[in-house]
């Protein structure tokens, strides 16, 4: 048996032809590219084909105007520290999610803007004429901000899906996003209640605080599990690790307080992968209970679903 020594490594490398050892000097320097960052992940959920998609990534400034704004600047700091996270920054993610079940391919939630999300739909493989339904979970600006280009439907044969609380909140707010993007779309449109299936194994849930009626979505096939949460927590740390933490753009904090645990209680419990929407991309991981200083703590997906 050979040892492999560093003496022995040195001399190996001192056996290489002088040609060897010179050639990078004829190569030209490679150009510097930037920032890249994956536009789409695609896995199996029993039978059907789930892919999350970037619809878009930003920087935000003086991130505890967002979250902990019930906690001391100190305590805040102390739990970006130990996280790595700055105090100055934080970036932004939005990821809707499709799931083709070999019958429909559905799309949950349509991005900040159509032009972005056809082109992460694209890099994925899809077109927008492909999209048979439109789930949208709630109807913030960048959940629906996809919903039409120049005027026209982005997904021209799709019909849409929507819990009929977040719906008739919009319908009588005199909102002019709901009213661009989705009152045109009422008469293709049906609305779910808690427990009601968009298709069979797609089943939507109440959890309503971030929006007056937010909805989950719970995924069954073929025995395997995964639970789509949307906004129920917009930050692995500042948001979903405490779900106590008050949010800015929770519109009932008392009651988003409330729906956090529950449904994060739940995805823990059933160990199911789970997709939020502002998670860092590819925005899957799982849910575990935490400990003394965390309710909850994200675990972002590390292979388990590549099989
Ligand atoms: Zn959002």
């Amino acid at each position: 048996m050979t040892k492999l020594t560093r003496r022995g490594l040195l001399s190996a490398g001192a056996a290489l032809p002088v040609a060897g050892l010179t050639a990078g000097a004829v190569h030209a320097e490679a150009p510097k590219l930037g920032q890249s960052f994956a536009q789409h992940r695609r896995f199996m959920i029993g039978d059907f084909e789930v892919t999350t998609i970037l619809g878009g990534t930003t920087p935000r400034e003086d991130p505890q105007s967002i979250f902990g704004m019930n906690v001391s600047e100190d305590e805040f700091a102390e739990v970006s520290r130990q996280n790595f996270l700055s105090t100055d920054a934080s970036q932004f993610f939005f990821t809707p999610t499709l799931i083709n079940t070999g019958a429909e391919l559905i799309l949950f939630d349509t991005g900040l803007n159509s032009e972005a999300t056809l082109g992460a739909l694209a890099s994925a493989g899809y077109n927008a004429d492909q999209v048979d339904i439109v789930v949208l979970t709630h109807m913030h600006g960048d959940h629906i901000g996809g919903m039409m280009t120049e005027g026209a439907p982005t997904f021209a044969n799709a019909r849409y899906v929507t819990g009929q609380v977040e719906y008739d909140h919009w319908a009588a707010a005199e909102n002019e996003g709901f009213d661009a993007n989705v009152r045109p779309m009422a008469e293709m449109m049906t609305f779910l209640g808690d427990g009601d299936d968009v298709v069979s194994g797609i089943t939507g849930m109440a959890a309503f605080g971030h929006t007056p009626g937010h909805m989950v979505y719970r995924i069954e096939s073929a025995g395997q599990g995964l639970a789509i949460f949307a906004d129920l927590a917009n930050h692995p740390v500042w948001s979903l690790a405490r779900p106590d933490w008050e949010v800015r753009f929770d519109a009932d904090k008392e009651q988003a307080a409330v729906s956090r645990p529950n449904v994060l209680g739940m995805i823990a419990a059933d160990r199911i992968p789970a997709i939020g929407y502002h998670m860092p991309f590819p925005a899957v991981g799982y849910v575990d209970t935490g400990n003394d200083d965390a309710e909850f703590r994200w675990v972002p997906e590390a292979g388990q679903l590549m099989g």
